[in-house]
């Protein structure tokens, strides 16, 4: 067989999701996130169903990323959000990269003086996230930047560190400051910029910072950044419709006896006699260790605890309860089964991380399959 877990990922969950986001920011254009394989769901597929729907833009981390979307037929303007290296590829490939200090401003526009060929970016302002892009000296560098040879400013961005809070007050801030320095930057350049801050916690919670473009990534996977914070109204999160289901199936069943222990380091031991099966999946195929003992999974629509310590290869699961459980049956990792759901936010919560995590390292280590609805 062959190894690890598959992930199925629906193409009409994405196309949901952004409607959603669609209909929250009204006619704004929207730069769909697809970084990181587009957070474990494909990124050449979701790309695809994405700009069907209607993303002017797709933004990726690196350029690695964009070229693989250009390989793949598509042409959709890519915004490369932290690469400066490879720059002959944003040539090549007409890909847009995000400009974070003046050295590569220059770089950028001596290769472009060279083809001849004209290069169109965006700036990055760091307004309190404290990781790439102009702070204070934007002021100055302003002026140097419109003026550069091959080279136009066409967009201007910043990042959010918390929009995710209740609290908005950092949030807000990191705004005025980012709103500040762009009508400076409007101002000396002359033309129109297209400016965007938002990420899905922002598109979602803070409606004054989606400016003119929003660039969201989770919640077109279906969802929110806001779910750790119960204060939250959860009407939005209820709205959105995880795209990602991971599955396995029963590789054994075994019976053991009360008192048996299961897996490394017998941290678990049957409390009755017990019906146990091993399933085809460890932490190599993104089922952390950290689950060991703590979750769950779905058989025949039945919540089964994980026992023992997850292996590389196999993880046990307590199946004593499901009633008519054979081998070869279909295991729920991640997702729904009959009327009961395991969700990425809970995982997280149990892994002590955010869904973010565990959709990437479920879906970049998974066999993908697409689906359209179920
Ligand atoms: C990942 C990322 C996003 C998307 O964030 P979500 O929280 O997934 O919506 C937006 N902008 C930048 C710069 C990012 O790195």
């Amino acid at each position: 067989m062959d190894r690890g877990p598959i992930a199925e990922i629906d193409l009409a969950a994405i196309a949901h999701n952004f409607k959603i986001a669609k209909k929250i920011t009204g006619n704004r254009a929207i730069i769909a996130v697809v970084k990181a394989d587009a957070y474990g769901h494909g990124s050449v597929e979701a790309s695809r169903r994405l700009v069907r729907e209607g993303a002017s833009y797709l933004a990726v981390a690196y350029t690695s990323e964009a070229v693989a979307l250009r390989q793949a037929g598509i042409k959709t303007p890519v915004i490369v959000l932290f690469d400066k290296y490879d720059i002959s590829d944003y040539f090549k490939y007409d890909l847009m990269p995000v400009i974070h200090d003046i050295k590569t401003a220059r770089a950028f526009s001596k290769e472009a003086k060279k083809r001849k060929q004209e290069i169109r970016v965006h700036i990055k302002i760091d307004t309190g996230m404290g990781r790439l892009g102009f702070n204070e000296d934007i002021d100055k560098s302003i002026g140097t930047i419109v003026k550069m040879d091959f080279l136009t400013v066409t967009g201007i961005m910043s990042h959010f560190s918390d929009a995710d809070l209740s609290d908005r007050s950092y949030a807000l801030m990191q705004l005025d400051r980012f709103n500040k320095l762009k009508n400076t930057f409007i101002k000396k350049s002359g033309g129109h910029l297209l400016s965007h801050i938002a990420n899905s916690a922002a598109v979602m919670s803070l409606p004054e910072s989606h400016l003119d473009a929003i660039r969201p990534g989770l919640m077109l996977y279906g969802y929110s950044p806001l779910s750790a914070e119960p204060s939250k109204p959860r009407t939005l999160e209820s709205l959105l419709r995880p795209a990602m289901t991971v599955k396995t199936k029963i590789l054994s069943l075994r019976k053991l006896r009360k008192g048996s222990p299961v897996s490394y380091g017998r941290t678990f031991i049957t409390s009755r006699d017990s019906l146990i099966a091993v399933l085809p999946v460890g932490y190599a195929d993104g089922y952390s260790r950290i689950f060991s003992n703590n979750s769950e999974v779905l058989v025949r629509g039945k919540r089964s605890p994980v026992v023992g310590r997850i292996c590389m290869d196999t993880t046990m699961a307590d199946v004593t309860d499901v009633r008519g459980v054979a081998e070869g049956d279909d295991v729920i990792l991640l997702g729904r089964q009959k009327v009961d759901v395991i969700t990425a936010s809970e995982l997280a919560i149990k892994a002590g991380t955010i869904p973010y995590e565990i959709l990437t390292s479920f879906g970049n280590k998974s066999r993908k399959v697409y689906t359209n609805g179920s």
